[in-house]
């Protein structure tokens, strides 16, 4: 069976295994641990997403082998063949490109590793 799981924010898959820090007011959910926290100092996270209009803030991350991906509020987060965590967008254009750029990062690593 496919494990697939909708993630909306943080904490949301059931594998991301956060704990609240701190006490009362400053309390908040630790880091996921599939999906991270979508950090980019390119992109102001005050910004919106062009494909789903929500905050950069927003977003979380998924760590790959090479480089990584984003997960806008929405996506569905599901398990591939290799045993790696993949997020998938309703709007199957933009998984395409998606993909293409992270087989691109992929290869430019491999690139600057064999030099
Ligand atoms: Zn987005």
């Amino acid at each position: 069976m496919m494990e697939a799981y909708i993630w909306y924010k943080n904490g949301d898959h059931p594998e991301d295994n956060c704990t609240f820090i701190g006490e009362g007011e400053n309390k908040f959910l630790s880091e996921g641990k599939v999906v991270r926290y979508f950090r980019d100092p390119g992109i102001p996270g005050d910004e919106l997403c062009s494909r789903c209009d929500f905050f950069f803030t927003m977003h979380g991350w998924i760590d790959k082998p090479c480089g990584g991906q984003m997960v806008c509020p929405g996506d569905i987060i599901i398990k591939n063949a290799a045993g790696e965590w993949e997020a998938y967008h309703k709007d199957r254009e933009y998984n395409n490109k998606r993909q293409m750029e992270s087989v691109k990062v992929c290869q430019d690593t491999i690139n600057i590793d064999s030099k």
